[in-house]
């Protein structure tokens, strides 16, 4: 899933705990995908461009079953114990969670249980039909505004970034060789995503 839509599930959380801060609930949805930046940076993970085609690949450090779920229990007891705010923590952790949730729906066969063994893998690959990815997710994320009751730069917001994603779904062919020449394009595409996203969701759910 896209950065917009993943941030746009924080807004299901903040509208159940209105008391708590925006902010945290941002990172906490795209905690799994500050690794993934962070992992191909340093070469730990990777993509590869196959026959015209993208393939995340190898990630199994920041989305699998097993990290998710240890990253959301760590974030948990940093935030219960170490700030004692129970609450902030629970919606935080499951806000981690979510994140590999939804991966699971949208992701090619590359979400795996764990990050030791290539082995049981899932993924239910909706990114594999940009068209069906593209209505889902901005149903997705119109959805999440809906829900949060969120004024219309909001929505403008959530629908001109699905919007500005379709170049990214339908990409194929030679266009993506510089993908694999130049492995810090997709991790720095992805960053900017999350940062702006970020930045207009929290400006215009206030
Ligand atoms: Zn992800």
């Amino acid at each position: 899933m896209y950065a917009i839509n993943h941030a746009a599930t924080a807004l299901l959380i903040k509208k159940n705990k209105p008391e708590l801060p925006l902010w945290p609930l941002l990172i906490a949805v795209q905690l799994v995908e500050i690794l993934w930046v962070i992992f191909n940076y340093l070469g730990i993970e990777h993509y590869t461009v196959l026959a015209g085609h993208l393939h995340l690949d190898f990630l199994p450090y920041s989305h699998s079953i097993f990290s998710g779920v240890l990253l959301a229990a760590m974030s948990y007891l940093i935030i219960a114990k170490g700030y004692g705010n129970r609450k902030l923590a629970i919606a935080f952790a499951i806000g981690v969670l979510s994140h590999i949730a939804i991966d699971l729906i949208f992701h090619e066969h590359d979400i795996r249980l764990s990050p030791f063994a290539y082995y049981p893998v899932w993924g239910l690959g909706i990114i594999k039909y940009p068209l069906v990815n593209f209505i889902l997710e901005l149903f997705y994320g119109i959805g999440c505004w809906w829900y949060f009751r969120g004024n219309k730069r909001l929505l403008a917001v959530i629908i001109i970034f699905n919007l500005a994603d379709l170049p990214a779904m339908f990409a194929s062919g030679d266009m993506l060789n510089p993908l694999q020449y130049y492995r810090f394009l997709l991790p720095t595409f992805i960053l900017i995503q999350m940062l702006l996203t970020w930045y207009f969701v929290w400006r215009y759910a206030r």
